[in-house]
């Protein structure tokens, strides 16, 4: 007779909507079913029911957990700048342990974050920003705008669970709302956009501020360069100011350009003058399932998100500096630890080539791809599928996870904290 169990409101973390709403069925310690359908979920569900992972290998070799966390204290001992980088898809536990770890040798601990919406911290740590949570998106606003984002792509039930569902003031759904898409090309959510705004590469700056003055009533000089026909920034304005609740949901396609954080400044700016008139919000599009808690830990831990370095004992935060990837580039490090990492592909050739050179230690669910063979490769369970653990939404909202089949591998968390009582 099969075993079957029913799991009702499971979180996912494949992305950083981390949606809780999931009925998943787990019929013989395998993952059967799961409702409702998600174009980036199956494959990962896939992959939990065909794990075959060995707890740990040197340069491809078999080994055993114990000699693993040995050979990673003696290599950290060593070591005299260490550098951990990833986190966003760990969990707080392990998120919390990588950093007490880092604190212990005076290393330089980043997250993901390095690579992608670092722009967009250093832009809210100068101007400040404008948030809310997901739910008084779906509640209140109407009038929501995807500026440099494709969530159909990266978020895919972004919209279905937030944006287009109906609320306590939106009780019509879709139809209560405008849906805005700013981007330089078709994207698959500009599909079922009311509206498509197609800027020129590079010129969201522009068209940013000119949205600020026109909401100023002052119109830009004849041959300023705005982004956008100046009718539709009109218009769009209009839209802004005589909205109830508005959002601005900004991505990568804004943020990742050179400068990008002024890019991101301007936007906010425009938001804080928006609720001069009405109310308005700006969000990250986050990408990473919990790149939002490796913030929040690095944050409430050392009071830095990102970049952050340990060497004189106390926490010191400087983006380029203590970025993985231009640390890497420098040649700095001389061992490294990668914990629940993802966007290596984006380092520069001469980061991979160093990380090459020097002692690497993978602390990874068996599915991280890496683009280099790790000296060290220890296999954790995954939090969420088969351990307890919170992750955070990208409006750092912390949602709890629970585990769904049973796994002998130890979490990231329990081997961090292993590797430093080995120290
Ligand atoms: S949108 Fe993201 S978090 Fe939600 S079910 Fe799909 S992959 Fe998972």
């Amino acid at each position: 007779m099969s075993d079957e169990k029913i799991f009702e409101d499971v979180a996912c973390t494949v992305c950083a909507c981390v949606c809780d709403d999931l009925r998943v069925t787990v019929r013989d310690g395998r993952i059967s079913d799961y409702q409702p359908f998600c174009s980036r979920i199956g494959n990962w569900f896939e992959q939990q029911n065909s794990r075959r992972s060995v707890p740990a290998t040197r340069s491809g070799t078999e080994i055993s957990l114990d000699t693993a966390i040995d050979e990673t204290a003696s290599i950290l001992r060593q070591a005299k700048s260490p550098l951990f980088y990833g986190l966003s898809q760990s969990s707080t536990e392990g998120q919390r342990a990588a950093v007490a770890l880092a604190d212990r040798l005076g290393a330089t601990i980043d997250t993901t974050a390095s690579e992608g919406h670092a722009p967009s911290i250093l832009a809210l740590q100068q101007v400040g920003e404008s948030t809310c949570s997901l739910g008084e998106i779906r509640n209140r606003a109407d009038l929501v705008i995807y500026w440099g984002s494709d969530p159909i792509q990266w978020q895919p039930r972004h919209l279905e669970r937030y944006s287009m569902r109906q609320g306590m003031l939106t009780p019509g759904g879709r139809s209560d709302r405008t849906l805005v898409v700013v981007d330089t090309k078709r994207t698959a959510t500009s599909n079922l956009a009311d509206i498509v705004l197609n800027i020129e590469p590079h010129q969201d700056f522009e068209a940013l501020w000119t949205l600020r003055g026109l909401l100023q009533g002052i119109d830009p000089t004849d041959r300023a360069s705005t982004g956008l026909p100046l009718d539709q920034l009109k218009d769009l304005a209009r839209r802004m100011r005589s909205c109830r609740c508005g959002i601005i949901f900004f991505g990568y396609g804004l943020v990742l350009q050179p400068m990008g954080n002024h890019n991101v400044e301007a936007l906010l700016q425009l938001v804080t003058d928006l609720n001069q008139e009405t109310r308005f919000y700006a969000r990250r599009m986050r990408v990473g399932g919990d790149v939002s808690g490796a913030d929040s830990v690095l944050c409430w831990q050392t009071g830095y998100p990102f970049s952050v370095n340990f060497a004189r004992g106390y926490p010191r935060y400087n983006p380029n500096e203590y970025s993985a990837a231009d640390m890497l580039e420098r040649g700095e490090p001389d061992a490294v630890v990668l914990v629940g990492s993802t966007r290596l592909e984006s380092f520069p050739s001469a980061a991979l080539k160093h990380l090459e050179r020097i002692p690497t230690i993978l602390i990874e669910h068996p599915y991280g791809v890496v683009p280099f063979q790790p000296e060290l490769r220890i296999t954790t369970a995954v939090y969420g599928i088969h351990r307890h653990g919170t992750a955070y939404r990208m409006d750092e909202v912390p949602i709890p996870l629970r585990p769904l089949l049973a796994s002998t591998d130890p979490s990231d968390g329990d081997v961090l904290s292993r590797i430093h009582a080995a120290l």
